[in-house]
């Protein structure tokens, strides 16, 4: 739709054009911003124009830039030991728009938004992302993103605060992951979201997205016995109430899920140790 309160969208080229004026915020992809009115908003300041690289690989991190697409996120190429990738695919399927909003759509859009729903700040979470934040005044703080996400379309960010980027330790990359959701209906909202992982050390944590008002993450030394993961989940104290889910559905599915992860996860790593025993010369 048109946003007619917009008299002025910039398009920066170097940080220190990033201060907000009065009135002004940040223009991701739109996707959100465009779909309803933004009464108190009279400038954007377009993100798109800084040109930052969407993925960038390192030794130790996956950096994916506040403006990489969901397209762009989609299509990342696996890396040998990458056995958490599939995920990344999967979380951009978690929303269900057109290839026009794949297209348009950021990852930090998504994040900053905090819609319970996000699939970004599910997939961040579930990974122990953090997010690389510019401050107004020129500098950096960084926060998990487990934490920057605090309620229903409310984060940590102060005004004028810009996420930059998440970085996804290369280690999380490589660990086992299962990954549910479930709607009320077919194309409907995520009722909720339940992604487990499997660390090289024996960890195992699950976050339960999209039917909490923020991620939450369970984590045990290794795979906890069903009970004790239900346990931990029924725990959990901010199910989220709308017409995508009550919140004892929401409870009861994510319970489900976080089993069904933890049973699938357990299978792999049996069937790897067995693969391993079986290759020892011995
Ligand atoms: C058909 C359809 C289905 C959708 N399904 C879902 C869904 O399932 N789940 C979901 O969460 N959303 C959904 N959305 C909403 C929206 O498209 C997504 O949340 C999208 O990822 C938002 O990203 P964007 O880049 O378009 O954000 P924008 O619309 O550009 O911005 C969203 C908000 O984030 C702020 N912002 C953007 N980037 C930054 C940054 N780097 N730093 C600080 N603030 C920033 C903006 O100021 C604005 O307040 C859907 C939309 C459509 C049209």
């Amino acid at each position: 739709m048109d946003l007619n309160t917009i008299r002025s969208v910039r398009q920066p080229r170097e940080r220190h054009e990033l201060t907000l004026a009065p009135g002004e915020d940040f223009l991701g992809g739109g996707s959100w911003l465009f779909s309803e009115p933004q009464l108190g908003l009279t400038g954007l300041v377009d993100l798109t124009s800084l040109g930052w690289p969407p993925i960038e690989v390192d030794d130790d991190v996956l950096r994916i830039a506040a403006t990489c697409t969901f397209t762009e996120l989609a299509a990342v190429e696996a890396r040998a030991g990458w056995r958490a990738h599939p995920l990344l695919r999967q979380c951009c399927t978690a929303l269900l728009g057109s290839f026009k909003v794949w297209n348009t759509a950021t990852v930090g859009g998504n994040i900053c938004l905090a819609l319970p729903a996000g699939p970004m700040t599910s997939l961040a979470s579930a990974l122990d992302a953090t997010a690389v934040i510019w401050t107004p005044d020129g500098g950096e703080r960084r926060s998990p993103v487990l934490d920057l996400v605090v309620d229903v379309q409310t984060t940590s960010l102060e005004r004028g605060e810009l996420l930059r980027s998440i970085e996804i330790p290369i280690e999380r990359m490589r660990s086992a992951t299962a990954y549910r959701k479930i709607a009320l209906s077919a194309l409907g909202r995520s009722g909720t979201v339940v992604i487990a992982r499997l660390d090289a050390d024996g960890t195992f944590a699950a976050t339960v997205s999209g039917g909490t008002t923020r991620p939450v993450q369970v984590r045990f030394d290794a795979v906890p016995e069903a009970s004790a993961l239900a346990a931990a989940i029924e725990q959990i104290d901010c199910w989220y109430d709308d017409l995508h889910g009550a919140p004892d559905w929401r409870r009861a599915m994510s319970v489900l899920l976080a089993e069904e992860c933890r049973v699938e996860l357990l299978a792999g790593s049996t069937a790897a140790s067995a693969a391993t025993h079986s290759e020892d010369p011995r």
